[in-house]
């Protein structure tokens, strides 16, 4: 049996740092990353047999646990019938009107096979409709790898200090305006100076990728006030938020409704797919309806639409989001309660079934540079501790961690227990 350091030894040979996606590599927090060979429900199994309860769930989509019997159920069934046409089926149109029904600002739905290829899709649809070029994102909200996206941005290129990344041109990022998150004055200021060159705000409504910030009051409104007034599109990149904050997303939590969403995460149940969509109007200018170019061979591929599709209906079932969020505040409640206990200052922001962890004496964290100002160091350790005993957080302290309707008594209580050692060796 091979153990995580000799797996890794070998990734790297042929794999650019021995990963696919740059944050798995644990730059963030030392150490070897665990290769995983099995999930179910709320636990991961590594490649030595070791198990942890899962705090990523696939970074998101695995808001039913892992390996639910329905959607395997439902993927198998959808296999048997060919792995995909790149021509049109019905399942596409069920999953149109499913997220159309449990998102009613979506008028008109595109799938896609990433929250990237959304964000990016919106921004271009963005520009297409206004006949505008720059775009307002916020410092710590991650929107994807699209090259627009790139300034400023959370997660993977906050932990690994590339806030813009090389191989972006300057002729392009300069038309990238980057704002503080979660203050309004900046955005006015900012709409005052430039408001008719603007196409679009992109934001995350609660931003998960710079830990986990929730907007504060009025926040959200004063964007849909200033998108109104200056003719600009309102876009909320819910691939993390979405049908996990509520069944509607942050948009229904907040009662805010934006121009166009992005989906991802969720709404693939485990498999490639991200969507987006929002106003009859906007979306018109889509093509074939309209201009603004976007397509994609795997888009809307009939295997992958059955895992988002199961998974939607699963979460659809009434009740879920009320136990989930209760599972989540007894988690947060628990851990909070043990720091405090051991002296280890550290706030906590939870949202739905989201949730962050801070290592900071400020009782509340808001803006960015408080989440930047938080002890690394002390995230590092107990990021490392919680892994030892067998809990698998986000290995950055950037990222909002996850729960599942997997996750119950027995979860929470092995994590806490994990907790309760790691803050008396930190
Ligand atoms: N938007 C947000 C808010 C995200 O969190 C992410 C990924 N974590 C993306 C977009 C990009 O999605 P993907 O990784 O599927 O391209």
């Amino acid at each position: 049996m091979q153990n995580n350091h000799d797996l890794f030894q070998k990734a790297q040979k042929h794999i650019p740092g021995g990963v696919n996606s740059p944050v798995r590599a644990f730059k963030g927090v030392g150490g070897d990353p665990v290769f995983f060979r099995e999930g179910k429900g709320a636990w991961l199994t590594d490649a030595t047999g070791k198990k942890y309860v899962d705090y990523i769930g696939s970074w998101g989509p695995m808001i039913v646990g892992h390996a639910h019997q329905e959607v395997l159920d439902a993927v198998k069934e959808a296999v048997n019938h060919g792995l995909g046409f790149g021509a049109p089926t019905e399942i596409e149109t069920t999953m149109a009107d499913l997220v159309c029904e449990i998102v009613p600002s979506m008028e008109l739905v595109r799938m896609v096979s990433s929250g990237t290829e959304a964000t990016m899709s919106a921004i271009r649809l963005a520009r297409g409709y206004t006949g505008r070029d720059k775009i307002v994102k916020f410092e710590g909200c991650y929107h994807g790898h699209a090259d627009s996206l790139l300034v400023k941005a959370g997660s993977g290129a906050l932990t690994l200090g590339v806030p813009s990344s090389a191989g972006v041109p300057a002729s392009l990022a300069e038309h990238t305006l980057t704002l503080r998150y979660n203050d309004l004055e900046s955005v006015k200021a900012c709409f005052e100076e430039a408001g008719d060159q603007i196409a679009c705000i992109i934001i995350e409504p609660v931003a998960g990728n710079m830990n986990c910030i929730p907007p504060v009051p009025g926040f959200l409104e004063g964007l849909r006030a200033i998108c109104d007034e200056y003719g600009a599109v309102l876009i909320f990149d819910e691939v993390m938020t979405g049908f996990r904050v509520a069944l509607g997303g942050a948009q229904a939590h907040y009662n805010v409704t934006p121009d166009l969403t992005t989906f991802g995460k969720i709404i693939g149940g485990g498999l490639p797919v991200g969507a987006f969509g929002g106003k009859r109007e906007v979306m018109e200018h889509i093509a074939p309806l309209g201009p603004v170019y976007q397509a994609g061979t795997l888009s809307g591929n009939p295997i992958a639409m059955a895992a988002g599709l199961t998974t939607l209906k699963l979460i659809q079932q009434s009740g879920f989001h009320a136990a989930l969020t209760s599972t989540t505040e007894t988690l947060v409640s628990g851990l909070q309660e043990l720091a405090d206990k051991a002296g280890i200052p550290m706030t906590t922001n939870q949202v739905g079934g989201m949730f962050g962890l801070f290592f900071t004496e400020d009782s509340e964290v808001n803006f960015y540079e408080q989440v930047v100002a938080c002890d690394q160091e002390r995230f590092k350790h107990f990021f490392h501790l919680m892994l030892d005993n067998g809990v698998y957080l986000a290995p950055s302290a950037f990222e909002a961690g996850f729960v599942s309707a997997a996750h119950g008594q027995q979860e929470i209580e092995h994590t806490l227990s994990a907790a309760k050692t790691a803050f008396a060796a930190l």
